[in-house]
């Protein structure tokens, strides 16, 4: 029996795990710098959770989402199985009877989550962080689940960077920070030719109205349209506009444009967020179809694409939900605006520009030789560690050449000569891999030679 991993999942390798924990450590320092902190959330969640804000007619809701009824629920003591029910003074007389239970409504239903808004504003709430004073900045990173078809760079286990935002004010200048730090942390990776779509989908006074009159002008083309967006005129008209069939396009060019349907306060909005993006020097697009996938979106949306991900060039995606927290039941004066990253397709891009290579590796391969130079070398390696080396200590003793040769097959920088006649000198000998060179050098001769070694790499 050989396993494999699913489709759609995949191993994050070394090197690769290291230009992922550089892409975090850098995103950890920039949204630093804004003033955001970590929030670490649960992976499943009611499915519910994601019903009601990611939207029940969302293709990630209706068809993406990896669920399941959990039995073992706490609110439900006669889950438990007869036996440790009986335990619990809750005797269940038959199978049927727990068979009958099992299928009840009583029974919860999970879900990997697919995104992880809704987790932040649960949390929110849960723990009453408006109370707290200013703005809540919070950011996450990990894991999220979709059943999605997968391609280079759609995933079904895919990573996600996002920032939220919540509180009471909803000024335009906070999307423009918002969108400034995304930027920042960009530049901070040095990814080149990004660039940010935006745009202003409207609010519950003014979307509607627009969302009827586009449902009508698509009902007159509807035979021109292909499968999903016929449907998609029932369930969500919004999201014919993203869709990419070279067919449709002519057709979507010439349906109502919702920037000419925004009610004043909406428009006024975007107008000031566009005037704010120019304050802090951004440039951007304006796109009247980026509408976004998701139903708890409202007024400004933005997504970012990279070069180097073919039909999957979206890194990032974000927006404004005001409604959002009181549709889960928090206060209904809490605003909120905030976005994902796309981390998988964030390395990949920097990975295809070249710039994937992460500097580091091994300082010190450290050979020894003799029984006596173990100890010493164990000690050695302890020391050069502490210094903030990286060490490979060969756990038995190995012949000379070949102890060397898999420091070279190691690319260490340096090998490390621990014997007895080193011992005896109170030296190591120090031979530098890439041309060769060799010299003894005492302990503390030796610290700062890497120390320069490494200054000049
Ligand atoms: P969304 O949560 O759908 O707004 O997506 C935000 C970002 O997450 C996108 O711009 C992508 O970069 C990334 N993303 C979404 N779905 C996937 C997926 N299945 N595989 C890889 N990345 C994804």
């Amino acid at each position: 029996m050989k396993f494999q991993a699913i489709k759609g999942v995949r191993d994050i390798l070394p090197p690769d795990s290291a230009l992922w924990n550089r892409v975090e450590q850098a995103a950890r320092e920039v949204f630093g710098t804004f003033g955001f902190a970590e929030i670490r959330l649960p992976v499943f969640e009611p499915t519910e959770l994601f019903a009601r804000s990611v939207g029940q007619e969302t293709d990630i809701v209706s068809k993406e989402m990896f669920s399941f009824w959990d039995p073992f629920d706490s609110r439900l003591p006669y889950a438990i199985g007869a036996e440790e029910g009986r335990h619990r003074g809750m005797i269940i007389e038959s199978e049927e009877e727990y068979g009958a239970l099992a299928l009840g409504d009583k029974f919860q239903q999970l879900s990997l989550r697919p995104e992880a808004t809704a987790s932040v504003v649960r949390a929110y709430i849960e723990h009453g962080m408006q109370t707290l004073p200013g703005n809540v900045k919070l950011y996450y990173m990990g894991p999220m689940f979709r059943r999605e078809r997968p391609q280079k760079g759609r995933y079904r286990q895919f990573y996600q960077i996002g920032a939220e935002v919540l509180g009471s004010s909803d000024a335009p200048g906070i999307d423009a920070e918002v969108i400034e730090m995304l930027l920042a942390f960009f530049e901070r990776l040095n990814l080149k030719g990004a660039i940010l779509n935006i745009n202003s989908i409207g609010d519950k006074n003014c979307r509607p109205a627009y969302v009827e009159l586009l449902r009508a002008e698509l009902q007159t083309v509807r035979d021109q349209l292909g499968a999903d967006s016929q449907r998609r005129i029932d369930t969500n008209p919004l999201r014919v506009l993203d869709s990419k069939l070279e067919h449709e396009q002519a057709i979507i060019e010439k349906l109502p444009r919702i920037a000419d349907h925004l009610c004043a306060e909406c428009r006024a909005h975007y107008d000031e967020v566009k005037r704010h993006l120019a304050l802090r020097g951004i440039t951007y697009q304006e796109n009247w179809r980026l509408v976004r996938g998701l139903d708890y979106y409202m007024r400004t949306t933005f997504e970012i694409t990279a070069p180097g991900l073919g039909s999957q060039n979206a890194v990032c995606g974000g927006g404004r939900y005001d409604g959002l927290v009181e549709l889960l039941g928090g206060p209904a004066t809490t605003k909120g605006i905030g976005f994902a990253i796309g981390t998988d397709r964030l390395v990949l891009s920097r990975q295809e520009s070249g710039a994937g290579e992460v500097a580091g590796g091994l300082d010190v391969y450290l050979a020894w030789f003799g029984a006596a130079a173990q100890p010493a070398a164990v000690k050695l390696a302890r020391r050069l560690r502490d210094a903030g080396f990286v060490v490979e200590l060969p756990a038995v003793e190995m012949k000379f050449g070949k102890s060397l040769g898999l420091a070279d097959r190691l690319k260490a920088r340096h090998a490390v000569i621990l014997g007895e006649d080193e011992l005896a000198a109170g030296v190591v000998t120090v031979k530098r891999l890439s041309d060769g060179t060799q010299q003894k050098l005492t302990e503390q001769d030796l610290f700062s030679f890497l120390r320069e070694s490494r200054a000049s790499d």
